[in-house]
């Protein structure tokens, strides 16, 4: 089986729990104003791969990824766009290793069956939040996102670990009334380890000019995002906050 691969990348530290060997898929339905890889959009880019060559690539860490609690993550782009490849990929890898964990961080959007079979494998979901509602996405992500709300939904009854995380953009869903929006929708979910508010990422924009794109957010990059926590309820006791 192939996919498209635009990275493989060793010792990253921002993709689950220890050092992660990540695997970047080519391709993302979304248009997020905000990309920071706007190199991951195109499905046509990348690398084509064999699920083998993959495998081979993320075992040759595998020593170190077990030994320093660290694992693999599937990020993109959008993984799940790749579902079929992401569950061949980790089947050649517990074939070969079955110590490794793994992690998958997504935006949500895929067919619900393509999700809840690539999620049920993983240890651990990234699980990316950018609304509260339907009209954010839209206007700022360019997709109809009932697909996500619905995936959310079953993530939240699975069972399986999920960290939120939740891009802070300045003047777009950094508002009280999104915050607030956001942790309702997952104040509810007995396997939620903690939220991640992520700070607007300024550099974004670098890569634009590269790839012969202009990068014109649309949202004033100069203000920093309120990144303060919420505490909804005295209840809330799983942390809001950055990292
Ligand atoms: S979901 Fe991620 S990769 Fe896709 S457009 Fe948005 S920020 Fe970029």
């Amino acid at each position: 089986m192939t996919g498209r691969v635009f990275e493989i990348r060793e010792f990253t530290l921002q993709d689950g729990p220890g050092p992660r060997t990540t695997v970047f898929l080519q391709g993302c339905p979304l248009r997020c104003a905000w990309c920071h890889n706007p190199e991951g959009q195109a499905f046509g880019g990348g690398r084509e791969m064999t699920d083998c060559e993959v495998a081979d690539g993320v075992l040759k860490t595998a020593d170190f990824l077990i030994g320093s609690g660290g694992g693999v993550t599937f990020s993109g782009g959008e993984p799940l766009a790749q579902a079929g490849f992401v569950s061949a990929v980790i089947a050649r890898l517990r074939a070969a290793e079955p110590r490794l964990t793994y992690a998958v961080e997504t935006s949500g959007f895929a067919p619900a069956e393509a999700y809840r079979e690539a999620v049920s494998q993983m240890d651990l979901v990234l699980q990316d939040l950018k609304f509260p509602d339907l009209e954010g996405y839209r206007r700022w992500t360019g997709v109809d996102a009932s697909l996500i709300f619905t995936n959310l939904a079953w993530l939240k009854t699975s069972g399986i670990p999920f960290v939120a995380r939740i891009p802070c953009i300045p003047g777009v869903n950094d508002t009280r009334e999104a915050k607030e929006g956001m942790a309702r929708l997952l104040a509810d979910a007995p396997n939620l380890v903690k939220v991640e508010l992520l700070p607007y990422n300024r550099f974004a924009g670098a890569k634009y000019a590269k790839l012969g794109r202009v990068y014109s957010p649309g949202f004033d990059e100069d203000r920093a995002p309120d990144l303060s926590p919420l505490r909804l309820d005295g209840n809330w006791d799983r942390g809001m906050g950055n990292g």
